[in-house]
């Protein structure tokens, strides 16, 4: 067999090959300190569509990542590669790989390259996989400073990221769904529930700034609370934002007595505002929070602390701001259940806070804080259940045009289901682009694949300028554990088995994605969870259709079959429907102990 020894520092950024006399092939190759830039257009660096697809998308999660000349994509400290050396090696490795290779990525780092042969994986990544017992952020913080791992968030060092989208998508499922639940609204009737109401919430980072686009598209007003100025005149700029003010009274203001629908940006500190706003008892329609809380030491400004000195305290006594910033959230929780008691629909965003309440108030507490649900539990497990979750397609020509052929594609092809073609309405006309041209769409079983095999013809047939990557959060119905995210309070106890995140892994690399990456958490996610990613290439070959088939089904299916083994009547349903479309059949064993009816 032939091994491929990587030769990580055999290029110094002044020697990267070039496309013309001083212009490197890659952004990759020059970084850091040069904006970085994902390839647009026809034309092929490497050596066939898959690897230059996969190459695009290593340098399109930095295009439009937070701080690119640390390879941090969003997420707190989420990476798209180890180092720039290894950053380097992998660009390299990408441009040389013939299609029965294999690139082999280790928690960011290039391993070698293995003959594998025509339909397996271009490549296979694992990010910080760690045994149980040491999977604890102390020695996360100390290995990955020592330069021997990263925490790959769940789509940083997948390269799959496609900025602010990714999760909008996610949370105006999220809010339609409370309009259904809490506020009467008749399914197509959302906004008009939402429509003089209001959401209190936090955070406008790389995630969390797409809440107040996602409030905006269901007419909800928005007040979102940030500490860093930046980061709210970014997106006010963008267009996320109507007002970006430091005054409570003038943001509260702007909100109450809005005639429509507004988005307002209050730059200060979730843990002072929200006691404030409940102490002058205004109670928002609904609360929540999408700070990166789940890391105590880089992602929650304690309440007292300026930026730029928690930046230095970060390294200088870690353990000093750690504790002072649990002691922040847990009054912002605090705060949150007083608003809860008060009547406003509460729930956590996915960020873990209040695990880091609970860890500073004391085990005594938890059942009080465990009122406040988790969003995939009490809102959206029923579309995993079916399948149904954050697909997304990114156009590797760069062209809007092909952006509007498969928007339309989309529209077209699942007339049976209107809120899609709701959905793609509201997101071409709402959501700022970021990079290369995509689109976040929550398709179910059987409706994925359909779409990929479509968009195939038009690869083929030349509607469409180049390629389609076909991509999906790592949050989705097989691909994740976490048991105060994803799978909290699954109905069969499963919440912290890893099995179905690790077999949708290989079932994608049986079926032959293009990549497959496995995820455990890092930083303060460290021991909380385990996800699997895949990325597919639609370059419009006819063998091309049939892996997109197998492997999104496979994909999609896994996740239908998990929720029935767990109990869910809807993913009983859908393995007895054939999926979305009656055309996914799925074999379900139904005597598995444990199973659904
Ligand atoms: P990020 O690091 O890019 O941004 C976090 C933001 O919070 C920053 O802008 C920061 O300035 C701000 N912030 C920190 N402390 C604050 C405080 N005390 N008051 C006000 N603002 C404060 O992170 P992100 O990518 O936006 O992700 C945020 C969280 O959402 C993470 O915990 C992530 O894991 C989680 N997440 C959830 C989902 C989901 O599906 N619900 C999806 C992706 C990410």
């Amino acid at each position: 067999m032939n091994l491929t020894r990587l030769h990580p520092t055999a290029e110094a950024p002044g020697q990267a090959p070039t496309a013309g006399p001083h212009q490197p092939v890659s952004s990759l190759l020059a970084g850091p300190g040069v904006p970085q830039r994902a390839q647009r257009g026809r034309g092929l660096r490497a050596r066939n569509w898959r690897a230059e697809a996969l190459l695009r998308m290593f340098e399109n999660v930095l295009e439009i990542g937070e701080n690119p000349d640390e390879l941090i994509v969003y997420a707190s400290l989420g990476k798209a590669a180890r180092d720039w050396t290894q950053a380097r090696a992998i660009a390299h490795a990408l441009l040389g790989l013939e299609e029965q290779q294999t690139l082999v990525l280790a928690s960011g780092a290039a391993v070698g390259v293995l003959e594998t042969g025509g339909s397996a994986p271009l490549v296979l990544s694992a990010v910080n996989n760690t045994v149980g017992r040491w999977a604890s952020p102390e020695r996360f913080y100390e290995r990955a400073a020592a330069g021997q791992t990263i925490w790959g968030g769940l789509t940083a060092g997948a390269w799959q990221y496609i900025g602010r989208q990714g999760v909008l998508a996610g949370t105006y499922e999220l809010f339609g769904t409370i309009a259904r639940v809490h506020f009467g609204a008749a399914p197509g009737g959302e906004a008009e529930a939402l429509d003089g109401r209001w959401v209190l919430t936090s955070g406008l980072g790389g995630m969390g700034s797409s809440q107040p686009i996602s409030a905006r598209m269901l007419r909800l007003s928005s007040l979102t609370v940030e500490a860093d100025p930046a980061k709210a005149e970014r997106l006010r700029l963008a267009g996320g934002l109507d007002r970006v003010t430091d005054d409570l009274d003038a943001a509260l203001a702007t909100v109450l007595d809005a005639e429509a629908p507004v988005a307002v940006g209050l730059v200060g500190n979730a843990a002072d505002v929200y006691p404030e706003i409940a102490r002058r008892g205004i109670v928002p329609d609904i609360v929540t929070d999408q700070t990166a809380a789940h890391d105590a030491r880089f992602g929650y400004l304690p309440s007292g602390y300026r930026l730029d000195a928690w930046r230095r305290a970060r390294d200088e006594r870690p353990e000093r701001v750690e504790r002072d910033a649990r002691a922040s959230m847990a009054r912002q929780v605090e705060a949150m259940l007083e608003l809860a008691a008060a009547g406003a629909v509460v729930f956590e965003n996915g960020n873990n806070l209040r695990v880091q309440a609970i860890e500073h108030l004391s085990p005594d507490a938890e059942d009080r804080v465990n009122t406040i649900p988790g969003f995939m539990e009490a809102y959206l497990r029923p579309l995993f259940a079916r399948g149904i979750g954050p697909f997304r397609w990114v156009c590797l020509s760069g062209e809007d045009a092909d952006q509007r052929v498969l928007d339309e594609l989309a529209v077209r092809l699942f007339p049976n289901r209107p809120e899609i073609a709701r959905w793609i309405g509201l997101a071409r006309t709402n959501v700022p682009p970021q990079g290369l041209p995509a689109r976040s769409c929550w398709l179910g079983h059987g409706e994925r694949s359909a779409f990929a095999v479509a968009a195939n013809d038009l690869v083929a047939d030349g509607t469409l300028a180049a390629p389609v990557l076909f991509s999906r959060d790592h949050l989705d119905a097989a691909s994740m554990t976490h048991p105060r995210i994803g799978t909290e309070g699954m109905r069969d106890g499963s919440d912290g088995s890893t099995d179905f995140p690790l077999l949708d892994g290989l079932l994608l690399a049986a079926t032959g994605a293009d990549l497959v990456a496995l995820h455990s958490g890092g930083g303060g996610y460290s021991g909380w969870m385990q996800s699997a990613g895949v990325s597919i290439v639609a370059d419009g070959r006819p063998e091309t259709a049939v892996r997109l088939r197998r492997c999104l089904d496979a994909d999609s299916g896994l996740g239908v079959l998990r929720h029935a083994v767990a109990g869910y009547p809807e993913a009983a349903d859908s393995v007895a429907a054939g999926g979305e479309t009656g055309r996914s059949p799925l074999t379900w064993l139904s005597s598995v102990k444990g199973s659904g009816r």
